[in-house]
C-alpha cells in the first residue's frame, strides 16, 4: 500500500522550516504531495512555477535522490480537504511551531476531520533549530536587505535576495 501525505502551504518561498517538515513527512509516507495554495487576488513574491522550481532544487540539494523522487509538487485553489481527496492522500501534514499554530491547526483538523473522516491530520513538531522561521518574516527581512541565508535552503537564498530587492 502506498501511503500518501499531502503537505499544503504557501511556500513563498520554501524555508528551512518547510524542509524540516518535508523531511519528517518523507519518513512517514511513501509519497509526499506538496500542495501550493494559489489565491486569486493575492500577489505572491514568487510565481507558482518559481515556487515549484525552488522546492525541487532544494529537495535535490538536501535529500537523497530516492527521497527527492518521492516528492510531487502541485497547485491548489480548492479546499485543502478536497485536494487531499483528489490526490488520494491518507494524511494531511501540518507543522507546529508554537501554541498559536496549535490553536488554529486544531480547529482546521477538527473541521477537516468532519468533512472527511478517512483523511487524518498529522501534526509534526518543528525541530528546535527552525521553529522560529516563518516565510512572512523571511520575505520582510529580505525586502529590507537583511541576511536570509540562515532561514532558507541554499538554492533559495540568491533568488530571494534578487526578487526582494531587484536592482
Ligand atoms: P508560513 O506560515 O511560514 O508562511 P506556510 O503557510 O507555507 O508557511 O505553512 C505551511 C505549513 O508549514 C504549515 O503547516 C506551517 O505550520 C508549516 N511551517 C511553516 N514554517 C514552519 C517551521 N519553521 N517549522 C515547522 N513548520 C513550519
Amino acid at each position: 500500500m502506498t501511503r500518501i501525505a499531502l503537505y499544503p502551504g504557501s511556500f513563498d518561498p520554501v524555508t528551512n522550516g518547510h524542509m524540516d517538515i518535508l523531511r519528517q513527512s518523507l519518513a512517514l509516507a511513501d509519497k509526499v504531495v506538496v500542495a501550493i495554495g494559489i489565491h486569486p487576488g493575492k500577489k505572491p513574491l514568487f510565481s507558482f512555477e518559481e515556487r515549484v522550481e525552488l522546492i525541487h532544487t532544494s529537495a535535490v540539494a538536501e535529500f537523497s535522490e530516492a527521497e527527492a523522487s518521492r516528492i510531487e509538487v502541485i497547485a491548489f485553489s480548492d479546499l485543502v480537504i478536497n485536494t487531499a481527496r483528489t490526490q488520494k492522500a491518507d494524511y494531511l501534514v501540518r507543522g507546529l511551531r508554537d501554541g498559536t499554530d496549535l490553536d488554529y491547526e486544531m480547529q482546521m483538523a477538527g473541521m477537516n476531520g468532519t468533512l472527511e473522516p478517512d483523511i487524518k491530520t498529522v501534526f509534526l513538531p518543528a525541530s528546535p533549530a527552525v521553529r522560529h522561521i516563518t516565510a512572512t518574516l523571511v520575505r520582510q527581512i529580505a525586502q529590507m536587505g537583511g541576511e536570509i541565508s540562515a532561514f532558507v535552503p541554499d538554492p533559495v537564498a540568491d533568488p530571494l535576495r534578487q526578487r526582494a530587492r531587484p536592482d
